[in-house]
């Protein structure tokens, strides 16, 4: 039956307590329950006895139940047979004389209770609270005995819940081709042809395509994972975190094999959100996240990061990422597991100079002016983020890709000896005297700059700090003039 899977009403008196669960409460049930059939019948004797077809029983909030009778009628001589029975000359004597109590006085008619009546309204009150109360109680008895077994139903519903969880992790090893990990404890993660849970769902079995992870041991501990946009980066990186997370929670893994160790705890910091309410920028949640992760990882932690340092400028970004990176693999108190995403392509040059890190990309064919997304992570660097390709695909209007098609080719051509569309190397020694946006710094504003710093304007009189003021404007001036001629 449909109504055995409703909730139960939320108050006592309501139901609360099934038909046929206690015999006294459904014996109460049905004194308060029959009030119409009750009601009708009552209509019916009362009719029968005054004589009169026109006398209604109803109902309002305020008064209860009555019997009803319109002015015009209660006005009228009684019959024969009324008269007979009580002597009245008028309708209306003539109830008064069958102990009809008037209750309410309307424009139209009268309404009157009889004792018959308030004794079944009363009864019918009683019955309601009687219901409250017997429901309470039998909801009380309810109680005490759950208490008594508590303990039995608690470890029994622990012990169910535990086989669920087991019965659905072995119906998803089973049906969608999972592998046991091997768990080690010699510091490696290593996982064959792994793949992303919920993506492989998405897409199909058939589509997805598996990636290797090789971390710790005698390999390296950071992989830094460079790729277009929609290569694949983040699926990657939250694969590996969810091979890692399913096999310590007791589960089969998505992969071919997987050897892999007990993690103290899993770091991501993905996605791109800001907490504007409480004043924080998208960059600012990053940093925080980041800061976070730099002050609890251990080297057993495993560390996804998915893009550090990207909601600020590129020189600060850059700068900002690869400091992380260089404390987690310098850092004896880190040195854990890393996977970090990045659009810095500079960042993979960290592999030459930090033995402890690997580079890693998602290849992409390149047709013509298409792009093919192979999702395959080999190692090395991608140099290009085809972020112009997939504005494309996402169907930014054609003028406007074509526009930033062209001004990419003019910022390659002019800005970066290595193809890189957004920034220069950031490493110094290719870079000998840095540039600003468009022009380089001329010596004259790096002496007015050097003189900026030594100011001390608390220690100056208003009129030093004004000639020092005018002869370093003079300064900068004279060196802009210089550059341009
Ligand atoms: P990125 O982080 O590099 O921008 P995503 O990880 O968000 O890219 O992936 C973009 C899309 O590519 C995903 O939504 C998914 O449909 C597809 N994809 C990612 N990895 C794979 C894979 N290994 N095999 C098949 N499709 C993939």
């Amino acid at each position: 039956m449909t109504s055995a899977c409703l909730p139960p009403p939320a108050s006592f008196g309501e139901g609360i307590i099934r038909r046929g669960c206690n015999a006294e409460l459904d014996e109460v049930r049905l004194l308060a329950g029959d009030t119409r059939a009750w009601i009708a019948d009552l209509e019916r004797s009362e009719r029968e006895r005054t004589g009169l077809r026109a006398l209604k029983v109803g109902y309002n909030r305020v008064f209860g139940y009555y019997l009803e009778l319109s002015r015009a009628a209660l006005a009228q001589p009684t019959d024969y047979y009324q008269r007979e029975l009580t002597g009245a000359t008028t309708v209306g004597e003539h109830l008064e004389k069958l102990e009809y109590v008037r209750k309410q006085t309307m424009t139209g008619a009268e309404r009157y209770v009889t004792p018959k009546l308030q004794e079944y309204e009363l009864r019918a009150r009683n019955a309601q609270e009687e219901i409250v109360r017997l429901e309470r109680a039998v909801y009380g008895e309810l109680l005490d005995e759950l208490a008594g077994v508590a303990r039995a139903l608690l470890d029994s519903a622990t012990a169910l819940a535990r086989l669920d969880v087991l019965v659905g992790f072995t119906e998803l090893a089973a049906r969608s081709q999972y592998v046991r990990p091997e768990i080690v404890d010699d510091g490696v993660l290593e996982i064959v042809e792994g793949r992303h849970p919920v993506v492989e769902r998405a897409i199909g079995h058939e589509a997805f395509v598996p990636n290797d992870t090789h971390l710790g041991g005698p390999g390296a501990t950071v992989g830094i994972l460079t790729g277009p946009n929609m290569a694949g980066k983040s699926t990657y990186l939250r694969q590996v975190a969810l091979i890692v997370l399913l096999a310590q929670v007791g589960s089969f893994v998505p992969a071919s094999s997987a050897r892999l160790g007990v993690v103290d705890r899993v770091f991501a910091r993905v996605g791109a959100q800001d907490d504007l309410a409480n004043q924080r920028s998208t960059f600012l949640v990053e940093m925080l996240e980041t800061a976070n992760i730099l002050r609890n990882a251990t080297p057993r932690s495993l560390l996804v990061l998915d893009e550090i340092g990207r909601g600020t400028s590129t020189f600060d970004g850059i700068a900002v990422a690869r400091a992380v990176v260089e404390q987690i693999h310098d850092n004896p108190r880190l040195r854990c597991k890393t996977l970090f995403a990045t659009h810095y392509h500079e960042l993979a040059d960290l592999e030459r100079e930090l033995p402890g890190v690997t580079s890693l990309q998602v290849e992409v064919l390149e047709r013509g002016d298409r792009v093919v997304f192979l999702h395959r992570v080999v190692p090395g660097a991608a140099d290009r983020s085809y972020g112009v390709h997939v504005a494309r695909l996402a169907g930014i209007p054609e003028p406007v890709t074509r526009r930033a098609a062209e001004i990419l080719a003019e910022l390659e051509r002019t800005r970066t000896p290595r193809g890189s569309a957004t920034h220069e190397p950031c490493d110094e020694s290719d870079q000998p005297s840095r540039k600003t946006d468009a022009e380089s710094v001329r010596p004259g504003q790096i002496e007015a700059l050097r003189r900026l710093a030594a100011v001390e304007p608390l220690r100056m009189s208003p009129l030093d700090a004004l000639t020092e003021l005018i002869e370093l404007v003079s300064l900068v001036t004279e060196a802009g003039s210089e550059g341009g001629a």
